[in-house]
């Protein structure tokens, strides 16, 4: 990579060093460097494709006495500023990884920089959508909630627990803070469903005990961040699509989907 003709518009090279907790244990640093080096594979734009140029990533190995006690850097290249705000405030498979790593990282340095641009102002923070509201409630109606979402997108999520527990090809959700749902009426009706996820962490569905719809669920790995299902929503239905995970669970004919059944 960097093989760049002076036409083109310099890489946008994106630095980030971590200070790791020296508390994690091997077994849950080692799966999140698996996650975090299939990154530039699976951080994908809204065609599909991904979008990361490189990464680089790796212990501190300089002893000079300049790390700030940081212990590891990564340095990843992004072909343009609305690439890396895409990276770092939508793609869905960033955003879950950025949640499930905050736990792990006590300090952290981050610098962008375009090779070769010394001097003149850093480009405006993206602006964030503004959060909207949405009334929720499960097929009983006894237990109804409200959530806020700054990116009122589903995310289509093709795991083979989604695929069991949901009863369908793949499910449709937000992640959202904990604080951005507010149960109205019935919390005590929501039973718990806990299973171990990918992760070997605790995922803990809070389901209606009555009609079973899935109100929302917490992953262990994910601190205070929580997952509910878009379609659920009051207006759900109208919601566009924002991304997808566990794309290797897609099953084969969704992408047919419409030309087989209607026949085209
Ligand atoms: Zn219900
Ligand atoms: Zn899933």
């Amino acid at each position: 990579m960097g093989d760049i003709s002076p036409s083109q518009a310099p890489l946008i090279t994106h630095i980030v060093l971590f200070k790791y907790r020296s508390d994690i244990t091997w077994t849950d640093l080692q799966a999140h460097f698996d996650v975090f080096l299939q990154l530039p594979k699976k951080c994908l734009n809204k065609d599909g494709k991904p979008y990361m140029v490189s990464m680089k990533a790796g212990k501190n190995q300089s002893w000079e006495p300049f790390s700030k006690s940081l212990t590891h850097g990564f340095i990843l290249e992004f072909a343009s500023q609305s690439d890396l705000d895409y990276y770092l405030t939508r793609d869905p498979v960033h955003l879950a990884f950025s949640a499930a790593a905050k736990p792990f990282i006590e300090d952290s340095v981050v610098i962008d920089i375009h090779d070769g641009v010394l001097f003149g102002p850093s480009p405006a923070a993206p602006t964030i959508s503004q959060q909207k509201t949405y009334p929720g409630s499960c097929h009983c109606q006894s237990i109804t909630w409200e959530a806020s979402l700054t990116d009122a997108k589903h995310i289509l999520c093709h795991c083979n627990a989604c695929q069991k527990l949901g009863g369908g090809p793949y499910s449709l959700n937000a992640i959202i803070e904990r604080k951005d749902l507010r149960i109205l009426k019935g919390e005590e009706g929501l039973k718990v469903y806990a299973y171990k996820g990918y992760s070997g962490k605790e995922v803990r569905c809070f389901y209606c005990a009555i009609c079973t719809s899935h109100v929302y669920h917490q992953q262990e790995i994910m601190g205070e961040k929580i997952i509910v299902r878009t379609i659920l929503l009051d207006g759900g239905r109208e919601l566009g699509v924002g991304g997808e995970i566990f794309k290797e669970g897609r099953l084969g004919w969704v992408d047919e989907l419409g030309k087989v059944l209607d026949g085209a």
